[in-house]
């Protein structure tokens, strides 16, 4: 099969012919159909997550399922599906919780095990979820993903209610779809960029203000919040610069919602939590309901995915897709193996 292959850091992904994944007991493999082009493959591709090289990257993903491991019988040959990239062992004490974002054991596709900028997966069968011939594979694919994540931050991690003031630093592809999920469950959206673009995107995607950023940022996030300041802010950016600002702009009993990724730490005045009961809290992925939900808002039109999947190129233009991330030009790029299922 072919493949991308990350054989050193902040080195170009390299285009291979590799022997196509044989299933192992429990998994099955899928063609891919189509694969977005994340933020997170830049921070894989920079040593974030110091991942065993070689891997072949790629973790939001869509496909058909091609052959079955022994012991598989709960989805068949033949079967379109959504790729949950977080793989759960289903028994820790986490995973009986239901938080199988944060199983024990956890292993990701296309960060510890190798991903779907190829053109097969070997993957467990509980890790596949059966979608419509009728869905875009592009669609399927951003939804598990630049979607799912802030769905899971807003609703799961904030409790977000209709009538809340939402703010959203950071207009990326998770960002503008944490604006557009806000302004689906009836929130007030205020966006925060510091690119032009961006906050047109925002505006498209229903936020009420855009605000460009800069050194008074709180203050002016705070008064287009109205008085008591917002209920809750989504920080998408991986800066820790813009979650000392994050929190800085908290409104009264608003969550903090830490969702881009950092390594660097950042001043939290303890005051700016205690005077405003205000929380801080993280969010990691999501679950595979966060998928099906996501899946449900985009087949009744509550949400779109128009403005993720118009990037689309086949798998030998993956460098280019990451340089468009890389330099801000898109939100995100789909690979695509051929069209349709
Ligand atoms: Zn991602
Ligand atoms: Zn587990």
């Amino acid at each position: 099969m072919r493949a991308a292959v990350l054989t050193g850091y902040g080195a170009p992904l390299e285009l291979t012919e590799l022997p196509d994944p044989i299933p192992g007991p429990g998994q099955v493999v899928v063609d891919i159909r189509a694969c977005g082009v994340c933020g997170s493959d830049l921070f894989l591709q920079k040593g974030g997550f110091d991942s065993t090289l070689p891997i072949i990257p790629g973790h939001e993903a869509a496909g058909v399922v091609s052959s079955r491991g022994p012991g598989v019988d709960t989805v068949g040959i033949g079967q379109p599906v959504a790729l949950y990239y977080i793989d759960h062992c289903g028994t820790c004490r986490i995973c009986l919780s239901g938080r199988v974002n944060m199983c024990l054991g956890v292993r990701r596709m296309g960060v510890e095990f190798n991903g779907a900028f190829a053109e097969r997966v070997a993957i467990p069968a509980r890790s596949v979820i059966p979608v419509s011939e009728d869905d875009d594979p592009a669609a399927v694919a951003v939804l598990t993903d630049a979607v799912a994540t802030p769905y899971h931050a807003l609703v799961q991690r904030a409790g977000a209610r209709a009538g809340e003031t939402v703010v959203v630093f950071g207009i990326g592809g998770i960002g503008a779809n944490a604006v557009q999920l806000a302004a689906h469950l009836g929130c007030r959206v205020i966006a925060v960029s510091r690119s032009e673009a961006s906050l047109e995107l925002a505006r498209r995607m229903g936020a009420e203000a855009a605000i460009r950023t800069g050194p008074d940022i709180a203050e002016r996030v705070r008064e287009a919040a109205g008085p008591g300041g917002p209920d809750i802010i989504i920080q998408t950016v991986g800066s820790a610069e813009v979650f000392a600002q994050a929190v800085a702009s908290a409104g009264i009993g608003c969550r903090v919602i830490a969702v881009g990724a950092t390594l660097d730490p950042f001043p939290v005045n303890a005051m700016d939590l205690i005077w405003k009961e205000a929380g801080l809290t993280g969010s990691r992925g999501f679950t595979p309901q966060d998928i099906r939900d996501v899946l449900d808002l985009q087949r009744g039109g509550a949400i779109t995915t128009d403005h993720l999947v118009r990037n689309r190129r086949p798998l030998d233009q993956v460098n280019d897709a990451l340089d468009d991330l890389r330099a801000g030009l898109v939100v995100r790029s789909v690979i695509e193996f051929g069209s349709g299922w």
